[in-house]
C-alpha cells in the first residue's frame, strides 16, 4: 500500500477552505485530523503541564469571561505575587507529580520593572529543576520579552481569545493588534509561543474559523495551542450565554490540528465540564496536551487522579513515562493524592 503524504504546514489557508472543514460531515473531519495526527505525533502520548497563579485577581483588564478581572463581583479572592521559594516549592511537587513544564500565571496588564526580579528568578528556579517553563504575564514590550528569553523561559502564553472581529465583544482594555505584537515580541525574543482562543462565548462560526486562520496563517505557527471551553463564572458579564454545543468543540480542536499539524494542542480550561468520553474524542480529534492537577488558574480543572485514571483507560501515557517507568510514575501520584489527602484530615481534624 502507497503510503500517505504527510500533510504539509501551511500558512495560506482561505475562509472558504476552513469554512469547507466545518462544514465536512463529523466523522470524515475526525479521520482526517487523527490521520494528521499520526503524521506528526505519536498518537497515544499527551504532554503534562501544571499551571499555578502567581498573582491572583485585581487585573485591570476587562475580559468579559474572567473572574480576575477587577471589574468585575465574583467570589475570587485576591492574592499578590507570591514569594519565589512558594512558586519553586509548587513547581517541584508538580514536577514529582509527573509535570515536563511548570506554568507561572499573573493577572497583569503587563509586569511591572519591580516584578521582573522575581520573576526572572522564579524562571531560572524551574529550569533548574529540569521542567520547561512558560509564563502568561500579561503586554510584553521587545526589551521584556528579552528579559524572560534570556532567564531560560521556554514558552510564553498570549491568547488571542477569538476572531478579530468579534475581540471587540469580549475585551475593551487592550486591541487584537496589541496582542499580536506581544506575540511577535515572544518570537523575536526567541521563545516559543503559546497562543490559543476560548470556544462558547456566544461567538459564531465565522469567528472559529477567524482565530484559527490567524493562529495557522502566522509566519510560524504557535508550538502550542491552547483550546478554552468558556466556564460561565458567577459574576462575569458572560454567566449566563448559552451553553456551547460538545460537538463544535470538539469539531474546532480537529480544524485546529488539521491547520497546524505540528502543534501541541492543548485542552484547557472546561475540561471539569467534560466527561470522560468528551475528553477522550478531543484526544481523538488531536488534543495531545493538557495541564494536570487541581487547579486551572482560578476555575476548577478535573482532580489529578480522575486524570490519571482516563489515561489509564486509553492508555495514554504521557510524555515524561519516556525515562519514567508507568509504574513509577502512577506510584508517585498515588503518594501526592495521599499525602494532600492526609493533609487535609490534618487540618479538618484541626479546625475541628
Ligand atoms: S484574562 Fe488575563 S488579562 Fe484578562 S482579565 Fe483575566 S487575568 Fe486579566
Amino acid at each position: 500500500m502507497q503510503a500517505l503524504e504527510k500533510a504539509p504546514i501551511r500558512h495560506d489557508w482561505t475562509e472558504e477552505e476552513v469554512r469547507e472543514l466545518f462544514q465536512m460531515p463529523f466523522m470524515d473531519l475526525m479521520f482526517k485530523a487523527q490521520t494528521v495526527h499520526r503524521q506528526y505525533h505519536k498518537p497515544n502520548q499527551v504532554q503534562v503541564s501544571t499551571l499555578c497563579s502567581i498573582k491572583t485577581g485585581a487585573c485591570p483588564e476587562d475580559c468579559k469571561y474572567c473572574p480576575q478581572s477587577a471589574r468585575y463581583n465574583t467570589d475570587l479572592e485576591t492574592e499578590r505575587l507570591m514569594k519565589v521559594k512558594a512558586v519553586l516549592k509548587e513547581a517541584a511537587e508538580a514536577k514529582a507529580k509527573g509535570a515536563t513544564r511548570f506554568c507561572m500565571g499573573a493577572a497583569w496588564k503587563s509586569p511591572r520593572a519591580k516584578d521582573m526580579p522575581y520573576v526572572l528568578e522564579m524562571i531560572r528556579g524551574v529550569k533548574e529543576m529540569g521542567m520547561e517553563a512558560c509564563m502568561t504575564l500579561g503586554t510584553l514590550e521587545s526589551g521584556q520579552a528579552q528579559e524572560l528569553a534570556d532567564a531560560g523561559l521556554d514558552y510564553y502564553n498570549h491568547n488571542l481569545d477569538t476572531s478579530p472581529e468579534f475581540y471587540g465583544n469580549i475585551i475593551t482594555t487592550r486591541t487584537y493588534q496589541d496582542r499580536l505584537d506581544t506575540l511577535s515580541n515572544v518570537r523575536e525574543a526567541g521563545m516559543k509561543v503559546c497562543c490559543g482562543g476560548i470556544m462558547g462565548m456566544g461567538e459564531n462560526e465565522r469567528d472559529r474559523i477567524g482565530l484559527l486562520m490567524t493562529l495557522a496563517n502566522m509566519a510560524d505557527h504557535p508550538e502550542s495551542v491552547p483550546m478554552n471551553m468558556l466556564v460561565k463564572v458567577e459574576g462575569t458579564p458572560l454567566e449566563n450565554v448559552d451553553d456551547l454545543e460538545p460537538f463544535d468543540f470538539i469539531r474546532t480542536i480537529a480544524i485546529a490540528r488539521i491547520m497546524m499539524p505540528a502543534s501541541a494542542v492543548r485542552l484547557s480550561a472546561g475540561r471539569t465540564n467534560m466527561n470522560e468520553q468528551m475528553q477522550a474524542m478531543c484526544f481523538m480529534a488531536g488534543a495531545n496536551s493538557i495541564f494536570y492537577g487541581e487547579k486551572l488558574l482560578t476555575t476548577e480543572n478535573p482532580e489529578a487522579d480522575a486524570d490519571m485514571m482516563l489515561f489509564r483507560k486509553l492508555s495514554i501515557n504521557s510524555e515524561q513515562n519516556e525515562d519514567v517507568s508507568d509504574e513509577a510514575h502512577e506510584q508517585a501520584i498515588l503518594h501526592n493524592i495521599q499525602a494532600e489527602q492526609d493533609s487535609k484530615l490534618f487540618t479538618d481534624a484541626a479546625a475541628s
